[in-house]
């Protein structure tokens, strides 16, 4: 007899906070759209190579080496984009700076900090339909043993208030707690900013995890034809990534030859088959 359930796509606490936003963005995300990465703002090149370069040290590796690398690709998978000489070239110095921020805040962050042990960085943690990659899942053994899930924060120092609304984290950890069997004792944000380096950790709010983690499995269920269909037009639009396909989708015209033109496009993001009934 053949499995007869339907595939649904892997979503993550990201998606659903979009998706509150805008669901044609979501579907656009979906598809495995993305604006190739050399084309984003000089603060999220810098934390996303800072977030590569600490994943390795926490594991024992050559920072420098790895970030070097992530460099590397995100030049090489952008060039194609950039159609003449000076853009190649803002985009580049850009990039450079990026590398030397991300530097900065790696030296200043592994001189002081004692390195814990790294159970997972980077990695991705899913059940059925919902997923999510922390940054990192660590044990400190000193003074007691905890099991804290880390969310790295760079740039500007946030607002606090955000920090303690938001319920990412919380998401993590009862993913975590579901499919590790395993408790988790904190979670730690670690920002490191202009002002300094400053840690903010707290036990997990699991109730509001796990309503977070509902809500991502029931957004699963939607068809990728309603994420397209709904718009949500405001203010969000300007920095939208996906300003230009989706206006010229509101026009009428072919949203899916720019995608094809000027996007990245990465498998698009499926569930194994199975169970997918959400409690
Ligand atoms: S441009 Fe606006 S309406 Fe279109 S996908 Fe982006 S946020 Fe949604």
């Amino acid at each position: 007899m053949s499995d007869t359930t339907p595939t649904l796509p892997v979503m993550t606490h990201s998606d659903l906070t979009t998706w509150w936003r805008c669901p044609r963005r979501v579907g656009y995300r979906l598809l495995g759209y993305e604006k190739p990465a050399i084309t984003l703002s000089q603060a999220i090149l810098r934390g996303t190579l800072f977030d590569r370069g600490v994943g390795a040290w926490l594991q024992g590796k050559d920072y420098k080496q790895v970030v070097e690398a992530k460099a590397k690709d995100i030049a090489e998978d952008g060039i194609w984009l950039l159609d003449n000489d000076i853009k190649l070239q803002e985009a580049l110095e850009a990039l450079g700076k990026a590398k030397t921020g991300a530097y900065e805040m790696l030296e200043r962050y592994t001189t002081v900090t004692p390195k814990p042990i790294a159970l997972e960085v980077q990695e991705l943690i899913q059940y059925k339909e919902a997923g999510g990659h922390p940054d990192a899942v660590l044990l400190e053994t000193s003074p007691l043993t905890a099991l804290i899930i880390v969310d790295y924060k760079t740039g500007r120092e946030p607002d606090l208030r955000y920090l303690s609304m938001s319920g990412q984290v919380d998401y993590y950890a009862y993913l975590y707690e579901l499919t590790r069997k395993r408790t988790v004792t904190f979670i730690d944000y670690q920002v490191i900013s202009e002002q300094g380096i400053h840690e903010y950790r707290r036990p997990p709010r699991l109730t509001r995890g796990k309503r977070f983690f509902g809500q991502v499995r029931l957004l699963a269920h939607l068809s990728l034809e309603s994420l397209l269909d709904d718009p949500h037009v405001s203010y969000d639009c300007s920095s939208c990534p996906f300003f230009k396909p989706c206006l010229t989708r509101e026009a009428g015209g072919d949203d899916f030859d720019i995608l094809h033109s000027e996007y990245s496009r990465s498998e698009p993001r499926i569930s194994e088959p199975g169970d997918s009934k959400v409690e």
